[in-house]
């Protein structure tokens, strides 16, 4: 892996205050129950440390049973799928009912609660005319350009900062993959300069900073779909092997990069009604141990796993299971 990411998370860690605590507590709520997450909760049992081969990785601070909650995280960014846009929340990605379809122009939200949260980002977006932007992501295929929209307008509103993905590894970009970018990033600004957003505020919206913010997404975002069925359902299950319906969305999570690949995870992530992503354990976990996620379908042979990690994340896995040859 290359050492920029570590270099810049090393220092992160190391910063007043923040060499402790790692500032994960705002990105994550520990709950043993759904209803639980508004209370006060435990701090969740995990801690950020160095490992010894694959940079950071993070730890349990006490055993986990198979099947246990280990803690909820916060995207740092969301938005739905363009499939999915008229059906799912605008902000968090919950299901609408069925009702709330019948305006198909329109995004909608499930809650004031949502609906606030997003207002001042949702204010600046719905200034500007996305047409053109909208149709050549959807003629190209494209998701990660909608967060990065969303990025955007969040900073403009002022409740997201520019450098607010930084501390993500950045995928490694070929010039042709960068002068695709070029396209898209011209017609988000474009669509920004439209509405006569003053200089000073859009002034961090460079082609720099688009290229930048992309690539970090491109291998640091996740696919959700939502496990739907009962909560109780899929905690109680050491193995969610539940029928997913199709993603809702994307989404990054600062606290969620930050755990390590392994192609026999120790821990796997759930969605059940919303982008709060729920990790879960899946097999008894000591104290001390790593906790790890498999990045990509845990089915598929060594060969086709070994290229798609290489390939996605830029790293040759070395995993117990890889290094047996299964
Ligand atoms: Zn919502
Ligand atoms: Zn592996």
């Amino acid at each position: 892996m290359p050492l920029s990411p570590l270099l810049r998370l090393a220092s992160y860690l190391t910063k007043p205050n923040r060499a402790n605590t790692f500032n994960l507590f705002p990105l994550i709520s520990f709950s043993t129950t759904a209803s639980s997450e508004q209370n006060h909760s435990p701090p969740p049992p995990i801690r950020v440390a160095l490992t010894d081969s694959a940079g950071r990785g993070v730890f349990s601070t006490r055993p986990i049973a198979a099947g246990d909650l280990i803690h909820t995280a916060k995207p740092a960014l969301c938005h739905p799928s363009l499939s999915a846009i008229h059906s799912v929340c605008y902000s968090c990605l919950r299901k609408l009912p069925i009702s709330n379809h019948s305006q198909p122009q329109r995004v909608s939200f499930c809650s004031h609660d949502c609906q606030r949260r997003s207002n001042e980002y949702f204010d600046v977006e719905m200034k500007a005319n996305w047409m053109a932007f909208d149709d050549y992501c959807r003629t190209h295929g494209l998701k990660y350009p909608f967060l990065v929209r969303r990025l955007a307008c969040m900073v403009i509103a002022g409740v997201a900062k520019s450098d607010s993905l930084d501390i993500l590894q950045p995928a490694n970009l070929t010039p042709n993959m960068i002068s695709v970018m070029e396209e898209e990033f011209a017609l988000l600004r474009n669509a920004f300069t439209k509405i006569f957003i003053a200089d000073e505020h859009i002034a961090f919206l460079t082609k720099q900073w688009y290229i930048s913010v992309l690539a970090r997404i491109r291998i640091n975002a996740f696919r959700i779909e939502l496990a739907g069925g009962l909560y109780e359902d899929l905690l109680s299950s050491a193995v969610a092997s539940v029928e997913a319906e199709a993603a809702v969305g994307n989404a990054v999570y600062i606290l969620l990069s930050l755990y390590n690949h392994d192609c026999d995870p120790n821990a796997h992530i759930i969605w059940v009604d919303n982008a709060n992503a729920k990790l879960k354990a899946l097999r008894d976990i000591d104290e001390g141990e790593e906790l790890r996620i498999c990045y990509i379908d845990t089915s598929l042979d060594r060969h086709a796993r070994q290229e798609l990690l290489y390939q996605g994340f830029g790293f040759q896995c070395n995993c117990s299971r890889c290094l047996q040859g299964d």
